[in-house]
């Protein structure tokens, strides 16, 4: 078999972790296979390195901080292959540019185009052991770029992609995808198989173990993943395309994200074109939005409701102001903003083919007397925006309400 296998911040954490790390990887050599390694920083690295470019610029250049953060990666590199070598194999490191991950230039959130994996081939005709920096690559003109935060996962599933390896191995710091984060909800329970779509959908609503962007690279050129622990070998959680039987489980997991900030703007004109007036500049700015909802007007006036990332927020104002200001007039008057709130989910295939999950949902949620700001539902999602501070209880109770702690087999109908 071919078997990439990618190594989170905590399974390199300490040089004694990466003598593990070594271990495992020359173990899964002695059995035949051949192997390429991808790891990300040390863990807490990539945030030291942002604080100290916080440190110096409120307001720092895109390119220069990825000079900076992508460093995290050139050390573990290194590290993991002088531990391999110690161990007794044969490793060499690979930065981004030298194994070509050409990207586009977003800096701080590149888009891989193309990786030439012939160095990658010519190691493991050698028996060596590629060891390649995730979350970095590079652009056509040469600099350096990220790919975001969680990156290596992305770089790991894009190697194994470009070598049509049989599986991408993530290990980390949990020993599976849960049904909800296992660290908040000590009853969580791990998913052996879930498809693409689940995990999709559960990476983009919260669920940070493996980045989005991977799972999608996944899904399009069909790399099975196989999450699991660096600590243990107990068999991890396998994402693949869509089986039948995943059909019956109707809620897979539940995720919150505390990433957004809520915008509403009043008294909109119910006249054609206002929408398009108002998000026309926001999408020329690259700022994402994410739930948007209108109310029907019954004075000739509309409100207007959306979310964009919290970090993106005041800059949304800016833009909003500066080019439509009949319409949103100012902060306080016209236009309100929240930042403490959170987007709650739940996800699963079986929601297509059954119904009441919205309304049970609704229901867990106001037995704790949460309010519900926002709704919005796709095929196999419904999430709610609520008040920040009601995240953990709204995430326990609605984990306990669909019975996620059993397994599928013994969860009651809803
Ligand atoms: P790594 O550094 O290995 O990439 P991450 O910190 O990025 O690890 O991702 C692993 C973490 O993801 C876990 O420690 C866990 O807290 C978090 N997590 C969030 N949601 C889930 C989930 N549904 N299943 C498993 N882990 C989750
Ligand atoms: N080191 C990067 C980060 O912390 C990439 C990764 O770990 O996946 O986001
Ligand atoms: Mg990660």
């Amino acid at each position: 078999m071919l078997i990439v296998q990618k190594f989170g911040g905590t399974s390199v954490g300490t040089t004694e972790r990466m003598r593990n790390v070594a271990a495992r990887c020359l173990a899964a050599q002695r059995e035949g296979h051949d192997v390429a390694v991808v790891v990300s920083a040390m863990s807490g690295e990539t945030n030291r390195l942002l604080k100290l470019v916080a440190e110096l610029h409120d307001d720092p250049n895109d390119r220069e901080v990825d000079v900076i953060v992508s460093t995290g990666e050139q050390v573990s590199v290194g590290l993991v292959s002088l531990a391999i070598r110690k161990a007794g194999g044969k490793a060499r490191s690979f930065l981004g540019h030298q194994v070509k991950i050409v990207t586009d230039s977003a800096f701080s959130r590149a888009r891989i185009l193309s990786i030439d994996s012939e160095p990658i081939r010519e190691a493991m005709a050698r028996v060596e052991i590629a060891v390649i920096a995730g979350f970095q690559g590079v652009d056509e003109q040469g600099n350096i770029t990220t790919l975001g935060r969680g990156g290596s996962d992305t770089t790991g599933v894009a190697i194994a992609a470009a070598l049509k390896a049989d599986v991408c191995e993530i290990y980390t710091d949990v020993d599976g995808v849960y049904t909800t984060d296992p660290n908040t909800v000590p009853t969580a329970r791990k998913i052996d198989r879930i498809s693409y779509e689940e995990m999709l959908e559960l990476a983009s609503l919260g669920a940070k173990v493996l980045q989005i962007r991977s799972v999608e690279l996944g899904m399009k050129y069909g790399v099975p993943i196989h999450v699991r622990s660096s600590f243990s070998d107990v068999p991890g959680t396998w994402v693949v395309p869509e089986e039948r039987e995943m059909e019956s489980v109707v809620v897979s997991g539940v995720t919150v994200a505390r990433d957004e900030a809520k915008i509403t703007v009043e008294d909109l004109p119910d006249t054609a074109g206002v929408a398009a007036k108002l998000f026309t500049p926001l999408a020329a700015n690259n700022i994402v939005v994410d739930m948007i909802v209108q109310n029907q007007a019954w004075d000739g006036t509309t409100d207007l409701t959306f979310t964009v990332p919290q970090g993106d927020r005041k800059r949304a104002l800016e833009i909003l102001k500066k080019e439509v200001p009949d319409l949103v007039g100012f902060e306080g008057e016209r236009t309100s903003c929240d930042d403490e709130i959170c987007k709650i989910s739940v996800v699963g295939v079986g929601m297509r083919s059954h119904a009441g999950v919205a309304r049970k949902m609704f229901e867990l949620l106001a037995t704790e007397r949460i309010n519900i700001q926002l709704i919005s539902t796709s095929e196999i999602k419904i999430s709610c925006v609520i008040a920040r501070k009601y995240a953990e209880l709204a995430l326990r109770v609605l984990h306990e309400g669909f019975a996620l702690h059993l397994p599928p087999s013994e969860r009651a109908a809803l």
